[in-house]
């Protein structure tokens, strides 16, 4: 046989072609990698971590084994991203995540309303190339740590398979968002897998050994209708008695992609070591699944069906949890508790699983709710034992039980963001993550500059010029009625509006209502006991109308004074021989609400758990997704004035309390908002919050939304000096935040945005004005 030359084409310098007989020792590239801050973990936490940081110009590394970023957002795994909105089935009112993965998920909107998962990977990507202070290496393996002494890493390793090179990343700061934890691991941060006792931490609703200490893996699969008859063969290892998966007698043949969270397995086994043995499980699982659908006879319109995607990696649910300086646990969620050191935010249901998963008789899921969002601090996003080397994602310091919610990706973004900033100051302070505690404030400030939303910290940033400017308008939009549309919603539910209103006696409010017969509607007027939050639990005055058959016309006065500004709930009990009139009206920070069951999240209108797990009992008063979830046509006896220019820079970008938004009239054709200080100030950069929406979760894939620009946007919008220059005119606006730079610094002593409204019943609104 003809022996050929081994070749070795020197990648870097093509020119130099090494030409190489054989019999010497050879080794793989090998090339070292210096930066400030090096992240290893492409998921979504890895993306959003490494744009953040960048953004304040760290010089970042981000790592990603696999070819795609994105984790278990990615095509591989096809997880949508959720977070504190939860499917819109909770009382967490416009708390979808705010900086860089609302960027994401907004962009993901405008391109990707069908959310097709290859589409959101080219947002992901995009995102991250573009960024000049990011190196992206993907398909490459972090393996190996090497620390400076004890507590320190110097680097990390990881092999590309792809180029065969190995690269050395030598950082002062390194975030691990892998998931499992692979570099806090090897460095020999103090971990936990499995769950905690009861006892330790008081947590009421620590499972048991028997239900599960362990979430597991699951694999997804996409059908699609070809349109004529289709044979499916399964592999000889796919299930062959469908009767050890007990749901077998549910399967619905429409459920693909995340409808399949139930295909799940391994949390009886060791979801690192065992991951691969895991997956063969749950392709088994998945074929023999097809195979009862398409082969059954029980299916028959399947035939025409066809398997499109199977996933070949396993989404994970849960390893390594890191233990931080601080562990979150139940009650800090279920109590919604305080901390001073709060830099993110969560408020997805605890939701743990059995651990026999997809053959456990036991439903899929467990998930208990909160009454609001909570507080994630950043003790929690560090470790406590390695100086040098922040937790990202899934690796986050907090219990099992807590970690049933914070594990979703929009807020295990939103944690990752926060911890990209810190990197920031650590690297300008030249300090490590556990002492940036010491500028928490800077902290949070920095965060809200930069979009993050948390709850209760106020924009109080000297740097922001736009807080000591005048704001006033050309017209403020005040509220006085919601006009009928002529559509109703008969009252086979509780329905609710809510209304922002100001400390005192709320205006009488008119109305009409249908009834099919002559009834008794009750009327409740109704707060959160917790001012910020949408619980309803707190009633303060029951109204009983009678009504005639037919159209009746009411006035309703409630007596009950409002302690303090907050949104007051209209609600309307249940009635079915009644119904409400509807109106088209919408408007920013406003909102009709459904005591409605909401079955992607354990939702049935109310919260009912058994009494000694530490879970509250409540209802949920959810809104609907849009054409639906219309407000409800009233009109005040005076109007509400809520909109006022001055919400622009008090400190507020989204509603909380009240709108928080000035917002122009529907009668002035150039709704125009101007800034105006005492002497004329330097602008170089002037941001803009708009209004996308934060009540809409934005599901980044399978699920199809209606709208790829959130109703209530401002779209196109002029900026002008105090002279009537024209500064910036901005067409097809659709994100949340804009950031304008100026070409050259602007000296005026007046700012003017004149908006267009985005629809003839939606005033332009503005949340917040910075300038810089
Ligand atoms: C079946 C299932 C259903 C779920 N449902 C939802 C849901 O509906 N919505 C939701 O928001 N969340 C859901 N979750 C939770 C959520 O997906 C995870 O908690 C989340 O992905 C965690 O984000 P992460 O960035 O930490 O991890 P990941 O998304 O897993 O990302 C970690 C990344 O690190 C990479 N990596 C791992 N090891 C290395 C290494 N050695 N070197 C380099 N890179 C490495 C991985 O390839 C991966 O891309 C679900 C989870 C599962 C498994």
């Amino acid at each position: 046989m003809m022996m050929l030359p081994s070749i070795v084409l020197n990648k870097r310098n093509p020119e130099d072609m090494i030409v190489n007989e054989g019999g010497n020792a050879r080794s793989l590239y090998s090339e070292k990698v210096n930066a400030d801050l090096v992240i290893t973990g492409g998921g979504v936490s890895g993306v959003c971590c490494a744009i953040t940081a960048a953004r304040e110009g760290l010089k970042v590394v981000l790592i990603q084994d696999r070819p795609v970023l994105g984790g278990n957002a990615s095509s591989e795994v096809r997880l949508w991203i959720l977070g504190a909105t939860s499917h819109m089935g909770n009382n967490n009112r416009w708390s979808r995540e705010g900086g860089l993965i609302d960027e994401l998920l907004v962009e993901n909107m405008y391109r990707n309303p069908e959310g097709n998962p290859v589409i959101f990977d080219t947002i992901m990507l995009e995102k991250v190339v573009k960024e000049d202070n990011v190196r992206l290496f993907l398909n490459t393996a972090v393996y190996e740590v090497s620390k400076k002494d004890d507590d320190t890493i110097s680097t990390i390793t990881g092999f590309c398979s792809q180029n065969q090179t190995e690269y050395v990343f030598e950082a002062p700061l390194f975030c691990d968002a892998s998931g499992d934890g692979v570099v806090a691991f090897l460095a020999g941060a103090a971990f936990r897998m499995g769950a905690e006792s009861r006892e330790e931490f008081g947590e009421k609703f620590a499972p048991s050994k028997e239900y599960g200490e362990l979430l597991g893996h699951s694999i997804y699969f996409y059908s699609k209708d070809t349109g004529k008859p289709v044979r499916f063969v399964p592999p000889s290892y796919a299930l062959d008695d469908i009767r050890k998966v007990p749901r077998y007698k549910t399967f619905n043949l429409k459920d693909q992609g995340c409808k399949l969270w139930w295909i799940e397995y391994g949390g009886r086994l060791d979801t690192i070591k065992e991951t691969e043995q895991i997956k063969w499980e749950l392709w088994k699982v998945v074929y023999g699944v097809w195979n009862y659908i398409k082969n059954s006879g029980n299916f028959p319109e399947a035939d025409t069906y066809t398997l499109e995607w199977v996933g070949t990696i396993p989404g994970k649910r849960e390893s390594r949890r890191f233990e931080g300086d601080y562990m979150l646990k139940q009650q800090d969620i279920v109590e919604q508790v305080h901390h001073d050191d709060a830099v993110s935010f969560g408020g997805w249901s605890i939701d743990l699983h059995p651990a026999d998963g997809v053959f456990s008789e036991l439903p899929g899921c467990n998930q208990w709710h909160s009454k609001g969002v909570y507080h994630i601090p950043y003790r929690s996003l560090y470790s406590r034992n390695i100086s040098n080397l922040f937790l990202a994602g899934r690796t986050i310091s907090a219990t099992h039980v807590a970690y049933g919610s914070t594990r979703v990706m929009g807020t295990a973004a939103n944690s990752a963001q926060a911890v990209a900033m810190a990197a920031v100051i650590a690297h300008e302070k030249k300090t490590v993550p556990a002492k940036v505690l010491d500028h928490i404030q800077e902290l949070q400030q920095r965060l809200l500059k930069s979009g993050q939303f948390i709850p209760g910290i106020t924009n109080s940033d000297e740097a922001d010029l736009a807080r000591h400017g005048k704001a006033t308008a050309t017209s403020e939009f005040s509220l006085l009625s919601f006009p009928e549309s002529g559509k109703t919603y008969p009252l086979e539910t509780g329905v609710a509006q809510l209304l922002p209103s100001a400390a005192g006696q709320l205006p009488g409010i008119n109305f009409h209502l249908q009834a099919e017969e002559a009834t008794t509607v009750t009327v409740h007027l109704a707060l959160s006991s917790r001012r910020s939050s949408f619980t309803p639990d707190l009633l303060i005055e029951e109204k009983k109308i009678k009504l005639e058959k037919g159209r009746n016309c009411v006035e309703l006065h409630f007596k009950a004074e409002i302690p303090e500004r907050q949104y007051a709930f209209i609600v309307f009990r249940k009635n079915p021989a009644a119904a409400v009139h509807l109106s088209d009206a919408r408007l920013t920070g406003i909102l009709s609400l459904f005591q409605a069951e909401n079955k992607a999240v354990s939702n049935t209108g109310v919260q009912t758990p058994p009494e000694d797990i530490g879970i509250d009992a409540f209802e949920f008063w959810t809104p609907k997704r849009r054409p639906e979830g219309l407000n409800l046509a009233m009109s005040f006896s005076r109007p509400l004035h809520v909109y006022a220019a001055s919400n622009v820079n008090r400190g507020y970008a989204r509603p909380l309390l009240s709108p928080n938004a000035w917002a122009g009239s529907l009668a002035d054709p150039q709704p125009s908002l101007t800034l105006r200080w005492e002497k004329a100030i330097t602008i170089q950069t002037i941001q803009l919050s708009f209004d996308t929406d934060f009540d809409h979760p934005m599901e980044s894939v399978l699920m199809h939304h209606p709208e790829s620009v959130m109703p209530f946007c401002v779209r196109n919008y002029y900026i002008y000096d105090g002279q009537g220059n024209l500064v910036e005119s901005v067409q097809g606006n659709y994100q949340s935040r804009n950031m304008i730079t100026l070409q050259k610094p602007l000296v005026t002593d007046t700012l003017l945005i004149r908006c267009e409204h985005p629809a003839e019943n939606i005033p332009a609104a503005i949340f917040e004005v910075r300038c810089y």
